[in-house]
């Protein structure tokens, strides 16, 4: 089979689950299957692990191109991780190790945000904006960019890392060790760090959760409603620099906390209304992704065929 009427295969790697999608040579989605990520201390016995999974799922000879998005900093080029904090992977070529496993004719790498900015592109309903900035909102802030139809990238190293955009000097401590990043504030693993001085202290801090703090903010609960209206206002801060800066038509929200986006949406517009210069404010509009499974796998699909 000639590489062009071959498959395009997207596989997209999470910390719990592995998500797959597979297109046509022509860019339509033909389907897609998803599976817990075998994590083992090894990164190459993981590697192994996924690709087993996946060939025992579909005939890896069929596909002719396939797409890897890595959750972490990556040199696309090189398929080199240099970290990906979720799966312990560190100064690890995870290209030598899929191509250890199974040849494909052309194999490609990208960070997962990116490649889920591009699903969000490709999966989009009506016009297809000139450019989109997708956020993903999840243990931690993952961001892409798409413009012209293309993830803005480099090849030797990820790029457009927003959930480390600094939006409180001297504020609270984000994984990657400086203080006051977006992802210390509104990723749902430091959400805590902050939301418990909103509560009325009943509880120990540790014990909410952001989808009980939605569901009571949803009931009507002040204090839940208090802590999402913060959650935007901090939000609205990295969006508006990313607007200043890039002047985006769409910015997308994606992954869990996405889901809570009625409730953090006034603090947001707010906070946006404030920072974002006053001719780009409004040439942009936001929203969420409802198909949130499959997006990065859709999108690392489409990448493998450009
Ligand atoms: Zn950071």
């Amino acid at each position: 089979m000639g590489l062009k009427k071959m498959k395009a295969m997207g596989i997209d790697i999470g910390g719990t689950n592995t998500a797959v999608s597979i297109c046509s040579s022509a860019g339509k989605t033909l389907g897609h299957f998803d599976f817990s990520t075998p994590t083992s201390a090894k990164p190459e016995k993981t590697i192994e692990g996924i690709l087993k999974i996946i060939a025992g799922k579909y005939p890896l000879d069929e596909i002719g191109a396939a797409a890897m998005a890595v959750p972490g900093m990556i040199s696309p080029g090189k398929g080199f991780v240099f970290c990906a904090p979720n799966l312990g992977w560190k100064n690890f070529s995870v290209k030598k190790a899929v191509m250890k496993y199974h040849k494909f004719k052309k194999l490609v790498f990208e960070n997962d945000a990116s490649c889920a900015a591009l699903g969000v592109y490709e999966n989009y309903s009506g016009a297809k904006p000139d450019f989109l900035v997708a956020l993903t909102l999840g243990t931690g802030i993952g961001s892409g960019f798409v413009s012209g139809g293309k993830i803005f990238s480099r090849g030797d190293i990820s790029v457009f890392e927003a959930g480390h955009i600094k939006i409180i000097p001297e504020g609270l401590r984000c994984g990657c060790g400086a203080k006051g990043c977006l992802e210390a504030y509104c990723g749902s693993a430091y959400m805590n760090n902050w939301a418990w001085k909103l509560f009325p202290g009943t509880r120990s801090a540790a014990a909410l959760s952001p989808r009980e703090i939605c569901g009571q903010s949803r009931k009507g609960a002040l204090w839940a409603k208090k802590i999402w209206k913060q959650y935007g206002l901090y939000l609205g801060l990295a969006v508006s620099d990313i607007v200043n800066l890039l002047v985006p038509d769409k910015i997308v929200f994606t992954g869990g906390l996405a889901g809570a986006y009625s409730e953090f949406k006034e603090g947001l517009r707010i906070s946006m209304d404030r920072n974002i210069l006053p001719p780009y404010r409004k040439s942009v509009s936001t929203g969420v992704c409802a198909r949130k499974r499959y997006i990065g796998a859709d999108g690392a699909a489409k990448l493998a065929l450009l």
